[in-house]
């Protein structure tokens, strides 16, 4: 079936004609119908397979219908999602579906100042994509009404209902109406926020595809044994052999994350850090950077796992393997997306191989193994950059200490 075979506001079909969109995904053909009925519905697919478009569509074409008989003030949809950039991209694919249509779509998250984001949603608004954070801060202010809310929609639906952001989501919740539709999102759900999410509604929740394996069938993965000291030459060696192409590299922390940048600096690798200490607006330059290409490599930590939607990033680099199993699933998960193919390389320490255990078992099979001849791993040390302005930043440190020392041993004048 194709998109122009459905029943959707021609409004929101010419959106579709001028993305190339033409075909639903799997996701789109079994999520859009009953969502159009006003069904509550809890979705599971894969990383790249178009949830987003799957719940934007119906939820445009209904507000849009609506909004043709009556001129309701207040909030009709509420998009709730864990990260800034993913309330960004989320609101723009709504946005950019919705423009032909009365709906209009609006941001607001953190790290930002408030009063903007005030004034804009005094403006009028139909759907709000919020970050719980923020979406709490102006709701107890004040500053936003739900009570006209009709659909409520979280994306990384068991991410949004784990204990980071429950408590947030649940004093939302109470000031939505209980009478609405509720769509939850996901590549990954576990039984217990399942139980979780239907203890929400009130009407049972359909649940839609449920893949064996959760990992995007466009990935090929992979996991290299590597020791922790060692891991910056691989980095260096993979990047490298893959001149031009689009990197994203994950580490633990945003002081690995930093860490990693400056190694990679030192071999003259240009790249960008993403994580949360960087402010928002170095946090959206670095992202966009990367978006458009102008540089091919961005070092980020969990905060960008999820969601993010950019095209043809071809290579996702586990530096440090994550520490929560459904992770590995959203990092690798960042290509192949789409019908574009993608490879993902996890770099193994020994102290970190509990770590892959759980990740198997979270999989319910063995990742690849890269095998590494000695001659080979060696070889990637010896062929890193880092070696000789190492040695010359050595000999300056040798001279710097003896010069130093040499300044000490001077008496005194007394
Ligand atoms: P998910 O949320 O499932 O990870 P997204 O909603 O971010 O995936 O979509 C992944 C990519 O697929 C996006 O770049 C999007 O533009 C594209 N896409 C979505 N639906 C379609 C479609 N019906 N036809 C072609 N491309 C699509
Ligand atoms: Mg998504």
């Amino acid at each position: 079936m194709k998109f122009e075979d459905y029943h959707i506001n021609p409004a929101i079909k010419k959106s579709l004609e001028k993305l190339g969109f033409k075909k639903p995904t799997d996701i789109q053909f079994k999520a859009i119908p009953p969502i159009l009925k006003g069904e509550d519905v809890l979705a599971i697919a894969q990383t790249g397979t178009g949830k987003t478009a799957a719940f934007a569509i119906p939820v445009l074409h209904m507000l849009h219908e609506r909004k043709q008989y009556a001129r309701q003030d207040g909030i009709k949809c509420l998009v709730m999602v864990p990260t800034r950039e993913l309330a960004i991209q989320i609101t723009e694919v709504f946005q950019t579906l919705g423009k032909h249509t009365r709906v209009n779509t609006l941001t607001v998250y953190g790290g930002v100042e408030q009063a903007p984001q005030i004034s804009k949603l005094e403006d009028g608004v139909d759907i709000l994509v919020a970050t719980p954070g923020r979406m709490f801060d102006l709701v107890s202010q004040g500053h936003i009404r739900l009570e006209r809310v009709e659909v409520l929609i979280l994306d990384e639906a068991d991410h949004m209902l784990d204990l980071g952001f429950i408590k947030d989501i649940r004093d939302v919740l109470r000031h939505l109406p209980r009478k609405r539709q509720t769509l939850f999102f996901s590549a990954t759900i576990n039984e217990y926020i399942k139980d979780l999410a239907y203890s929400l509604v009130t009407k049972p929740i359909r649940i839609q595809i449920s893949p064996k394996d959760p990992v995007s069938k466009n990935v090929d993965h992979s996991v290299a044994y590597i020791g922790m000291d060692d891991k910056r030459f691989f980095l260096e060696r993979v990047i490298k052999e893959n001149e031009g192409s689009k990197i994203l590299v994950f580490v633990r922390t945003k002081v690995r994350a930093e860490r990693v940048h400056a190694a990679m600096e030192r071999v003259e690798i240009k790249a960008d850090t993403l994580h949360g200490d960087k402010d928002q607006k170095d946090r959206l330059t670095a992202l966009n950077r990367f978006k458009k290409g102008e540089v091919k490599v961005l070092i980020a930590t969990d905060v960008s796992s999820r969601g993010i939607d950019i095209p043809s990033v071809e290579y996702v680099v586990n530096y440090d393997l994550p520490d929560v199993p459904e992770n590995y699933v959203h990092r690798v998960g960042r290509t192949g997306r789409g019908t574009q193919k993608g490879k993902s390389v996890s770099f193994c320490s020994p102290e970190e191989k509990p770590i892959l255990d759980e990740i198997e078992k979270y999989l319910g099979k063995p990742i690849k193994v890269l095998d590494i001849e000695k001659q080979d791993y060696t070889a990637t040390i010896d062929f890193s950059a880092e070696v000789k302005p190492d040695l010359k930043s050595l000999m300056k440190e040798i001279h710097d200490f003896e010069e130093a020392t040499k300044k000490k041993k001077k008496p005194k004048k007394k």
